[in-house]
């Protein structure tokens, strides 16, 4: 018996229509409530369910989505391997408070004939920009369709894909989507490796090895406090030494504004420092404020 009434409330809990969605979210705005919205890509891990607790403290309805989103993965990527498991996904989110899990097919997004595409500049042309040619379009154009079909009041993104926050705060801003982007802070592993679905990619020696590159930004940081100007060589050298310490590529540690993302060679006040590097078939990014 316990199976059957899990079921019927799960099932209850989804949503895989556009036309479903609208229906729900238009009930609520009639009782006054507030809506949040949660966009993932599912293989739902503690950092998904931060954010889910951040938009309950803020509206009294939250949606999270799950969609694996094709547009957003480069031809190398790991499209096809990406973890999929929607009974286990829609439970943890559900058991973290969330009021209905909007799950659309491939085709409820993309249907025969689409053909917009968001593109945001700026914000996007350093960094991951350059290493993942269209991810970011496929990002802001996904986003964007995210936060027209639900109209949320808030939406929350993580810090840990801080450049995607700040592509997605640009699309609704240009856009005028009526929405409050929230960035919600990056949940880390005990030894300090930012929470990722893609973190099950790491062999047993990859995942010991794999908090070295937060530990290495974390230097970086702190020695950029200690030398402003000395933002060049002290990335470099952290590229140095994530490559010794056995990282099989280093695609950047650079140190950018909060804001803009322009690339520092001093630093004035405002700024992260940004690291992304390939363990194995993964590639790790994190980041962190200076100060
Ligand atoms: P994803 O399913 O990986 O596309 O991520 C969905 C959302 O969860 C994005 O806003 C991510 O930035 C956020 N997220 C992923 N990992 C973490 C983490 N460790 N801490 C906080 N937010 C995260």
């Amino acid at each position: 018996m316990p199976n059957t009434v899990e079921t019927t409330s799960m099932s209850e809990t989804i949503v895989r229509s556009v036309e479903g969605l609208r229906v729900t979210v238009a009930a609520w705005r009639r009782d006054g409530k507030t809506v949040g919205l949660v966009p993932t890509m599912g293989a739902i891990h503690v950092g998904h369910l931060s954010l889910v607790s951040e938009a309950k403290a803020r509206c009294d309805k939250v949606i999270a989505s799950i969609f694996v989103n094709p547009t957003q993965f480069g031809e190398n990527e790991d499209f096809d391997a990406y973890p999929a498991d929607e009974v286990h996904d829609v439970r943890e989110l559900s058991d973290a408070g969330t009021d209905l899990v909007f799950c659309p097919g491939r085709d409820d997004v993309y249907p025969e004939g689409f053909s917009t595409i968001v593109s945001v500049t700026g914000v996007t042309s350093g960094l991951c920009g350059p290493f993942r040619p269209g991810h970011f379009d496929g990002v802001a154009t996904v986003v964007a369709k995210l936060l027209l079909q639900c109209l949320p009041n808030v939406a929350v993104f993580g810090e840990k894909d801080y450049q995607q926050l700040l592509v997605i705060r640009q699309v609704a801003r240009d856009l005028n989507i009526p929405v409050d982007i929230i960035g919600a802070p990056i949940i880390r592993e005990a030894d300090g490796l930012a929470m990722s679905s893609r973190n099950r990619y790491l062999s047993v020696d990859e995942r010991a090895l794999a908090p070295q590159l937060n530990r290495v930004l974390a230097d970086v940081a702190a020695a950029i406090l200690t030398k402003p100007s000395d933002c060049q060589s002290i990335c470099r050298n952290a590229r140095e030494e994530l490559l010794e310490l056995g990282f099989m590529s280093v695609d950047y540690v650079s140190v950018c504004d909060t804001d803009t993302l322009d690339l520092l060679k001093s630093y004035t006040g405002s700024a992260r420092v940004f690291g992304a590097a390939r363990l194995g078939t993964a590639r790790l990014i994190d980041n962190l404020a200076i100060a």
